[in-house]
Parts: structure tokens; C-alpha cells; sequence
């Protein structure tokens, strides 16, 4: 242990790879498991990026890329975010990653000095404070219950704001509970920003088209803090591409350019051939990003239903993405023989164990008192899922 550096000892694994991988293992060993801890599509990549992939092979798309990425990738993702978000961006401003992950990670490397604060509105996704804590930055978990739908609202974040505040890291659709900022609340929110200099917004987008309620919504909309934002988006959830990884981030050409330059030293230029197939998904057809929308309104709709008759549960209605976060505290130390409940992650270990149904506790979100589904699954799985839920519940006492 003491060859590992400080700055990864102090990273905490991924709790939802870590899940998922306890999932695989029993399932390794003939268990079957209802796996509804990671969240990817379940869904194919559309045929016509899958043909586009090809193709690129064939065309010898086989050497470095540009670090930024091509530029006719670099050309699609701009008529993107002009089409689908209204922004305007030139090529200048845009860099292709490693995913939306990596996008994330340059963004906070590249803006987080050590000692800078990052307001991160809790529930978060599981990487956000560990970037931080990569980049010696210190986070500050603003919570929002699910009393208030898991929102944070422009009040508490004007509370969080120091002479430190570098970033505000948003995730909307939110992983892990699936809450949808509407314009008016990120209005809120671009309001306090605008009043304090210095202080970058990371708009984490992914989810864009996993929207229940309409349009989406960006705060890179709002012209007073236009320059302050970095809009993070990809292809992994839109087009069932988890696995292709690509994802980039549009924002200020001088942050742009210097992301590039960490990107440079780190990773190069992302896969070329990934590259192709993205440019595909975001100039092809449209229609089979709505189909996998529906589908997974479809089954959001039946997961709050079934999770509304768990006793002990309390339920929000998820307004986008594919995550159901409901509140489970009230099973925390209750006990079935010698094993007791102490914990969201003892629940989630305990649903795994005895009622093989993998999920993912809620403190790695910054919300003990939850536990998060990925209902990126068919119907039949989360009807199962939850049949075996309620009855392994129901030997807690
Ligand atoms: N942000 C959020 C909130 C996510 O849930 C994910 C999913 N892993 C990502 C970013 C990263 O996506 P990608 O696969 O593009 O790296
Ligand atoms: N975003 C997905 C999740 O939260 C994928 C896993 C990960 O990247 O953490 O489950």
C-alpha cells in the first residue's frame, strides 16, 4: 500500500462499477440476478452507427485523431447544440473525450486549483466529488431532500458561495433521482451565479434526452453567465453508445484549449473509429432516440408504481433519466436472525444477498438515506425485481 499515492488512496472506488461487478460475480456463479445497479441502456447501438463504425474501419480511420477530435465530428456536434439547445459554439470550442467522464475530469482538472471549493447539489453522481478530490479541490454537498424533489434551490446556493467557490458542478436529468430542473429553477440558479465573479458552472447533460417533461433545458442558455459555462454532453445514454465512449464539452475557448492540452499529455485524440460512429448518431435519424425515450417513460412509470406498494418507501416521481431514488431509511435497524440494517449499503448488500436484485446504496450520492434502481431494464425484469424486493423486505422485523 504504501507505493500508492496519496491522491489515490484518498479516491474512492465507483460504487455503481463496484456494484455491478458483485452482480456479475453471483451471476458468475449460476445466481439469478436482477441487475439494477449500473446505469446503461439496455438497448443496441442504432444500426445506421453501427454501419458508420464499419465503414470508418474499412476506410482505414486507423491513425491519431486530432486531440479536440475531427473536425467533422467537432462540425456535428456543433449543428447539435444549435438544433437541439440553441447554442452557438465554433469548433474552437468544443473538445471530444473518453466519454462524458473524461470531459468531466479535464473540466474540473483544468479549473480546480487545490484548496478551491466546488459546490456540489447533493444527491450527485458518484465521480464528481472524487474528481474534486483528484484536483486537491474541496467539496461542498448542498442537500436537497426528496422533500424538495431533490432540487436545490437559489437560496441555498447563495449560502454554499465562499471567496473559495471556483465551480458549481449541475447534473440535470440528475443521477441518481432522475429530477429535472425546469427553466425558471435554473434561471434561479444563473441569477446567483451571475452575482458572483469567478465562479465556472459544469452542466453535466447526459441525460438531455432521457426527459419526461419536454424539452430540455440548458443553463448555458442564460447570456449573463454564457461565458462562465461548460455544457457536458455525449452519446452514451441518447444512443445506447456506453460502450463506444465518446462525449465532449462545449464552453470558453480558453478553457476549451487548455482541457485540450491536458487531453494532449493523458489520453490523445479519443478512438477513431468511435469518433466516426458518433458523427453518425448525431447527424443520422432522430427517431430512435424518441423510441428508447418512450420506452423508458414506459417503465418509469411502472417502477414508481411498483416501488409506491413497498411498504416503507418513499417515492419520487423521476422527471427524466432512468433512476428511481426512493427514500428507505425506515428499515434501518431492523433485522432478519443475526443480520441487521444499518445503512442504505447494508440494505442494498442485503437485497443482493438474499434477494438478488442488485442496487446501489445511497451514500456514494450523498444520500444515505436512499437506495438507487437503474431501471434501465426490461419490464419483465422490474417486475420481477420488485416482486422479489417486497418479499425479502418483509422478513426485516
Ligand atoms: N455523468 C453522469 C451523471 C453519468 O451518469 C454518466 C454515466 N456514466 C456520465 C456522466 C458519464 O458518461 P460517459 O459514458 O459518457 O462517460
Ligand atoms: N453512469 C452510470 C451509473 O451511474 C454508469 C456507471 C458509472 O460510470 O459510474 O451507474
Amino acid at each position: 500500500m504504501g507505493q500508492i499515492s496519496d491522491r489515490v488512496m484518498r479516491l474512492a472506488a465507483s460504487a455503481t462499477f463496484a456494484m455491478s461487478q458483485k452482480s456479475s460475480e453471483l451471476s458468475a456463479q449460476g445466481v439469478d440476478v436482477v441487475n439494477m445497479s449500473v446505469g446503461e441502456p439496455d438497448f443496441n447501438t442504432p444500426d445506421y452507427v453501427k454501419e458508420a463504425a464499419i465503414r470508418a474501419v474499412n476506410e482505414n480511420y486507423s491513425r491519431y485523431s486530432p486531440v479536440p477530435g475531427y473536425m467533422s465530428l467537432r462540425d456535428a456536434i456543433i449543428n447539435k447544440l444549435k438544433r437541439e439547445n440553441g447554442l452557438e459554439y465554433g469548433p474552437s470550442q468544443i473538445l471530444v473525450s473518453t466519454g462524458a467522464k473524461q470531459s468531466l475530469c479535464n473540466a474540473v482538472m483544468t479549473l480546480v486549483n487545490p484548496g478551491d471549493e466546488v459546490v456540489l447539489p447533493s444527491p450527485c453522481w458518484v465521480s464528481y466529488p472524487e474528481m474534486v478530490k483528484l484536483a486537491g479541490g474541496v467539496p461542498v454537498v448542498v442537500k436537497a431532500g426528496i422533500d424538495q424533489d431533490f432540487k436545490i434551490t437559489p437560496a441555498q446556493l447563495e449560502e454554499a458561495i465562499t471567496p473559495k467557490t471556483k465551480v458549481i458542478m449541475l447534473c440535470s436529468p440528475s443521477n441518481p433521482t432522475g429530477s429535472v430542473y425546469s427553466r425558471q429553477e435554473l434561471e434561479g440558479l444563473a441569477k446567483v451565479i451571475a452575482a458572483h465573479d469567478g465562479i465556472y458552472v459544469i452542466s453535466d447533460e447526459i441525460y438531455e434526452h432521457i426527459n419526461f417533461i419536454g424539452g430540455h433545458e440548458s443553463i448555458a442558455q442564460f447570456a449573463e453567465i454564457r461565458e462562465r459555462v461548460v455544457v457536458i454532453n455525449g452519446v452514451s445514454k441518447a444512443y445506447a453508445m456506453t460502450g463506444w465512449r465518446i462525449g465532449f464539452m462545449a464552453g470558453p475557448e480558453w478553457l476549451v484549449k487548455a482541457c485540450g492540452k491536458l487531453q494532449g499529455q493523458y489520453t490523445s485524440g479519443t478512438c477513431s473509429v468511435a469518433q466516426k460512429a458518433a458523427e453518425a448518431a448525431f447527424n443520422g435519424p432522430q427517431d430512435d432516440v424518441e423510441k428508447m425515450r418512450l420506452v423508458f417513460q414506459r417503465r418509469r412509470d411502472l417502477i414508481v408504481s411498483l416501488a409506491k406498494e413497498i411498504p416503507g418507501f418513499e417515492v419520487n416521481t423521476p422527471q427524466g433519466a432512468f433512476y428511481l431514488f426512493p427514500k428507505c431509511d425506515s428499515y434501518f435497524g431492523k433485522r432478519d436472525g443475526d443480520r441487521v440494517i444499518n445503512s442504505a449499503e447494508d440494505l442494498a448488500m442485503y437485497l443482493l444477498e438474499v434477494g438478488h436484485v442488485a442496487t446501489v446504496g445511497g451514500t456514494a450520492f450523498g444520500s444515505p438515506e436512499c437506495i438507487r434502481f437503474s431501471y434501465a431494464t426490461s419490464d419483465e425484469k422490474i417486475v420481477e425485481a420488485f416482486r422479489r424486493i417486497k418479499e425479502t423486505l418483509a422478513r426485516l422485523k
